[in-house]
C-alpha cells in the first residue's frame, strides 16, 4: 500500500493557491496597476488582452464578456435567432450550453455524443436536423475538439451556424484531414470560451469571450455585450451588459505568459496517468484524436457502471479527491425534459453519466502526489 505523506495529503482537484504563488509579484503589481489607474471597467487591459489572446489563438476578433454563460448567450444573440429556432446540442454537457438556448426561447435539440470522445456525434446531429435548425454548438468536452471536419461539413450542406463551446479548451488544437491546424473556437462562426478560476486559463472571479473571425459578427457581439450600443447612448439593438473587468484583464494577461506551459503540464501529468491505467484492463483511458491536441481542463477516466461509485468512495477514503462530470445528462434534468426535442436513445450519453470518473489534473501536481493516486487506483483494481 502506497503510504500518506503531507504532500499526498493535501491532493486538490485544482491548486490555485500554489499556482498564483509562483506568480504573485507580477500579478500583485497587475492588480495594483489596475487601483492606482482607477480604470476598473474598460481599462487598457482589457484590449490588450483581447489582442494578445487573438494573437495567441490565431483568431480575427476577442471580444471579452463576463463569464462564459454570456459568452454563448452574446454569440446566439449577435446571430439574429428567432424565438422558435432550433439549436443542436449534445446532451452530455454543462448546463450553461443550454441554459442560454432556453433563456432566449429557443429550442434545445439534444443529441448523444460519441461513446469515445465524450463529444457531440456528427451522425446524431444530422438525425436531429429540421427545417427550424439554425445552428449546433459542439461542446469541446474535457479539453479536446469535438469531430469539427464532419461537423464543419455538415453544417455548410445544411447552411448552419457552428458556435463552438470551447471553455473547457482553451489553446487546444483541431487538425483537417488537409493538414490545416486550427485552434478551439476559431471554427465555427463564433467560438466561446469561460475564464472560470478552474478553466485552463483562468482569472480571480468570472471571466468569458466570445471569438469570430467575421469582423461584421465581432462588431455585433461587441454591441450587444454592451447595451446594444457602439456609440455611447445609441442603442441600435437590445443587447446586455456583459464585461470584463479591468482587473481580471490585468491578471489573464499575466496568465496568459504561462498557458503555453501550464498546457504542457498538464498534458504530461495525463500522459502519466495513461501509462499507468492503459494497464488496467477494467479502466479505459480518455481517448485522444490523432492530430489534434487535448488540453486536458479534465482527465476523465471511463470504468465499469458497477465499480464507479465505489472507486470514487475508495478514493474519498484515501483523500484523493475525484469528480463525477457529469452524473445527469441535459435532457433528464427536471428544468430541461419538457423543453426543445430528444433526438434518438442517448444511450452513449446515458452509459457515460454512470462510467465517467475525473481525477485530479492541474499544474501544481508534484510527482509524489501523481505516484499515489496512480498507486491507489492500481491498488484498488487488483
Ligand atoms: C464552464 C463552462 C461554461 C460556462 O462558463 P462560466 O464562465 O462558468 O459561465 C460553459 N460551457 C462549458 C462546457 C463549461 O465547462
Amino acid at each position: 500500500m502506497p503510504m500518506l505523506t503531507s504532500s499526498v495529503e493535501s491532493i486538490q482537484m485544482v491548486d490555485l493557491k500554489n499556482q498564483y504563488l509562483k506568480i504573485k509579484p507580477a500579478i500583485d503589481e497587475a492588480i495594483q496597476e489596475c487601483v492606482n489607474s482607477a480604470a476598473f471597467i474598460k481599462g487598457p487591459q482589457v484590449s490588450a488582452f483581447e489582442q494578445q489572446l487573438g494573437h495567441y489563438l490565431t483568431i480575427g476578433n476577442v471580444v471579452a464578456c463576463a463569464n462564459g454563460t454570456d459568452a454563448l448567450q452574446v454569440a446566439m444573440m449577435a446571430l439574429n435567432l428567432q424565438p422558435g429556432d432550433e439549436v443542436i446540442v449534445p446532451s452530455f454537457t454543462y448546463v450553461a450550453t443550454a441554459e442560454v438556448i432556453a433563456l432566449l426561447r429557443l429550442q434545445p435539440v439534444m443529441v448523444d455524443v460519441d461513446p469515445k470522445t465524450f463529444t457531440i456525434c456528427p451522425s446524431a446531429i444530422e438525425q436531429a436536423i429540421s427545417q427550424k435548425t439554425k445552428a449546433v454548438v459542439p461542446v469541446h468536452l474535457f479539453g479536446q475538439c469535438a469531430d469539427m471536419e464532419r461537423i464543419s461539413d455538415l453544417c455548410s450542406a445544411y447552411d448552419l451556424f457552428v458556435i463552438e463551446d470551447a471553455a473547457q479548451a482553451i489553446g487546444a488544437t483541431y487538425s483537417y484531414t488537409n493538414g490545416n491546424t486550427v485552434s478551439a473556437g476559431a471554427m465555427g462562426m463564433l467560438g466561446t470560451t469561460s475564464f472560470f478560476p478552474s478553466k485552463n486559463l483562468g482569472c480571480f472571479g468570472d471571466g468569458g469571450a466570445v471569438f469570430t473571425n467575421n469582423d461584421t459578427i465581432a462588431s455585433h457581439v461587441r454591441m450587444i455585450a454592451n447595451h446594444g450600443q457602439a456609440k455611447k447612448y445609441e442603442h441600435d439593438a437590445i443587447g446586455i451588459n456583459s464585461r470584463l473587468d479591468s482587473i481580471q484583464a490585468a491578471i489573464l494577461l499575466e496568465k496568459l505568459k504561462f498557458l503555453s506551459t501550464y498546457t504542457l503540464y498538464r498534458q504530461q501529468v495525463a500522459d502519466m496517468y495513461d501509462a499507468v491505467f492503459s494497464g488496467i484492463t477494467a479502466i479505459e483511458i480518455p481517448y485522444r484524436m490523432p492530430g489534434s491536441t487535448h488540453v486536458f481542463n479534465q482527465y476523465t477516466l471511463k470504468v465499469p457502471a458497477a465499480e464507479r461509485d465505489e472507486l470514487k468512495a475508495y478514493l474519498d477514503d484515501r483523500k484523493i479527491p475525484s469528480m463525477i462530470y457529469y452524473p445527469m445528462p441535459l435532457h433528464k434534468q427536471k428544468a430541461y425534459r419538457g423543453l426543445g426535442r430528444v433526438v434518438g436513445e442517448l444511450s452513449a450519453t446515458e452509459e457515460l453519466c454512470k462510467q465517467v470518473i475525473s481525477l485530479p489534473i492541474h499544474t501544481e501536481l508534484s510527482n509524489e502526489q501523481i505516484q499515489y493516486i496512480t498507486e491507489s487506483v492500481t491498488t484498488y483494481f487488483n
